[in-house]
Parts: structure tokens; C-alpha cells; sequence
């Protein structure tokens, strides 16, 4: 569930994507606030599913970049 109540967003205060946290939808609008600031933006929820369907790609293929090259560079 925790997972409804977050969503990936570039906040305008902190210039990086943050999590935000939804505070209230109306209609296709809604107010999310960050998690790291607090700033709250107003954003259509269109917009909002497309960053994070956005986000989750870029995250995926993060993660399997990582599989392919490992990380043995670390040790
Ligand atoms: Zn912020």
C-alpha cells in the first residue's frame, strides 16, 4: 500500500526527483507534497502516471545495467 501513497516527482524547491506524498485529488489535478521539503505542487494526474511510469523505466534499466556490469569495481 505504501507504494499508492508515494510518488516520483521533480520537486521545484529541491531540483531532484523526490518522493511526494498525495495529499489531495480532484478531478485530473492533484496536490502532492514532497517528502524531502515539503513544498507542495499542483500537478495534472496525467502528467503524474507519466513521470512515474517515466521513472520506473529509468529505474529498471538502472537495475539491469547494474546486473550486466556488476559492481565488482568496489571491492
Ligand atoms: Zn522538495
Amino acid at each position: 500500500m505504501e507504494i499508492d501513497l508515494s510518488r516520483i516527482y521533480t520537486c521545484p524547491y529541491c531540483r531532484m526527483e523526490t518522493p511526494h506524498y498525495l495529499l489531495v485529488r480532484r478531478e485530473e489535478r492533484v496536490a502532492i507534497t514532497c517528502s524531502r521539503c515539503q513544498t507542495i505542487s499542483l500537478v495534472k494526474a496525467a502528467d503524474l502516471e507519466v513521470h512515474q511510469a517515466w521513472w520506473e523505466a529509468e529505474l529498471a534499466e538502472i537495475l539491469s545495467g547494474l546486473d550486466e556490469n556488476g559492481i565488482d569495481d568496489e571491492h
